[in-house]
């Protein structure tokens, strides 16, 4: 199952840093908050052009012009996309992800709850369309006219917040002109 990016990152990072992959391929001693190294990129680089900052475990090179975090120095280095990357991180460092929450769970809520939300606008819309049409020929032609121009503007533009406010004034000016219209 997928996980979310951001949360396999922080993990990733708990057991491996950007600052662990130069001490092992020997660029730097990780002694010091900032060291100039041999940048690993763009061939030979006799006069250290790369500097790693233990700050934001990163490492800069002027010649490259190029920023890596850990991420980018592994998917450069291992030739590999940025899920390829994470996915390479977790096998070589048997990282246990099974504590992360699914992606693919936490979407689905989503979408089942917005699905809800868009079935319960449809009823709504449907009672007072039902509504409209009991009480178009009892009220005056103009009202009427305002309610039909309403309920287009409900159905089509009144924003999802906002739905249920404005549904329900609508319901309740439309009865009181159907009372008024009864004489009750
Ligand atoms: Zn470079």
């Amino acid at each position: 199952m997928p996980k979310d990016s951001e949360s396999l990152k922080k993990l990733i990072l708990e057991h491996v840093t950007l600052k662990d992959i130069l001490k092992d391929e020997g660029k730097i001693l990780g002694e010091i908050s900032e060291e100039q190294f041999s940048c690993s990129f763009h061939g030979a680089d006799r006069k250290k052009s790369a500097r790693y900052y233990e700050e934001t475990d990163s490492s800069y090179c002027w010649t490259c012009k190029k920023k890596w975090d850990l991420f980018a120095h592994i998917g450069q280095r291992e030739a590999l996309s940025f899920s390829e990357t994470l996915r390479y991180l977790i096998k070589k460092y048997r990282i246990d992800t099974s504590k992360l929450p699914d992606i693919q769970g936490t979407h689905q809520r989503q979408k089942e709850r917005k699905a809800v939300k868009i079935d319960e606008r449809k009823i709504l819309v449907a009672k007072i369309e039902k509504a409209l049409q009991m009480v178009r020929d009892d009220i005056d032609f103009e009202k009427y006219k305002k309610f039909v121009l309403a309920y287009m503007y409900l159905k089509y533009i009144t924003p999802e917040e906002k739905f249920a406010e404005e549904a329900q004034k609508m319901r309740t000016a439309m009865l009181k002109c159907f009372g008024d219209a009864h004489g009750r």
